[in-house]
């Protein structure tokens, strides 16, 4: 089971020191999802081997530049390799009039349809769904509307114990139905209990992405125990007047809504461009919250 996130691009709003704008590549067993689509995002693509040909999602969080500005190559990519299957693009009221009048003064026909999910900025919901996953929008505050991103994995199938199988001979057949959750009859009309048969299934894992945002405590509840939180982090504490005024986060902001609710791992980034050594970020967090990690991109990160 593959359930990874590949940091495309960890910058701010200003690419520097060879880091480009924020966009994660988000696996599920051979399903991508991409979040945000900064300016570069394809190439970064190609560099880290991700094929463009597996996506069909793309969820794009606030209409600041620096996270969609790549979204017209790609689009016209997926146009000159002929693509044929629509593709799917969540974001803040907006995103369509901007993709719609680049290609209609592009004077371009896309062979293929784009569907367009207008996202409530303002409020909590799930705006995907499929057999495997959840995806939740999740109300941020920066300075325009700003939507992070919860991938929660849904409740697997119980796990049936080999040695069950052989002792009541259980025909193939019937596992499926076990996994799901039903008892096994077996030859003489004996009900085998799927508690005796069965373990439960692993904890579902989450995913969470929370870019751009100051600190907002509202997220907590939400987020609560993810697997894994991506929380922006653009300011050392030194330059705490700064995030104010852009409504970004420092490190120990970021830190401490980890710590706040109770996530696993947290992976920050959005540096600003002043920064060129990142361990002075990553050590200011780890006073709040020992397991912080940096986004480098090229990256996976296991959730
Ligand atoms: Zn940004
Ligand atoms: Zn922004």
């Amino acid at each position: 089971m593959q359930f990874e996130v590949t940091i495309l691009g960890c910058s701010g709003a200003i690419p520097a020191y060879d880091r480009h704008p924020t966009s994660h590549f988000l696996n599920y067993n051979g399903h991508g999802f991409l979040i945000d689509c900064g300016e570069g995002t394809q190439m970064q693509m190609a560099k880290h081997n991700i094929r463009r040909a597996k996506l069909d999602h793309v969820f794009i969080s606030h209409l600041h530049g620096d996270h969609f500005f790549g979204l017209m190559g790609l689009i016209s990519s997926f146009n000159l390799n002929y693509r044929e299957a629509p593709l799917h693009i969540y974001g803040n009221e907006g995103i369509e009039e901007i993709v719609r009048a680049h290609f209609k003064h592009a004077q371009t026909v896309l062979r293929y349809p784009i569907e367009f999910h207008v996202v409530h900025p303002d409020k909590a919901a799930i705006i995907f769904e499929n057999s495997f996953l959840t995806v939740e929008s999740i109300p941020l505050a920066h300075r325009i509307p700003t939507t992070g991103f919860l991938f929660r994995e849904k409740e697997g199938l119980r796990k049936i114990l080999p040695e069950k199988i052989q002792q009541y001979q259980i025909p193939v057949g019937e596992i499926a139905k076990i996994k799901g959750g039903e008892d096994f009859i077996d030859g003489n009309g004996n009900r085998i209990l799927n508690t005796e048969l069965t373990l439960p299934p692993s904890k579902p894992k989450s995913y969470a992405f929370c870019s751009d945002t100051c600190y907002h405590e509202p997220i907590l509840d939400q987020i609560k125990d993810v697997t894994v939180l991506y929380h922006e982090a653009t300011f050392a504490t030194e330059h705490a007047f700064r995030a104010k005024e852009t409504f970004h986060s420092t490190t120990i902001e970021a830190a401490t809504i980890a710590q706040k609710a109770n996530v696993g791992t947290l992976i920050i980034g959005h540096y600003s461009a002043r920064y060129d050594n990142l361990e002075i970020l990553k050590e200011e967090c780890q006073t709040v919250f020992p397991n912080t990690l940096l986004a480098i991109e090229g990256t996976v990160y296991p959730i």
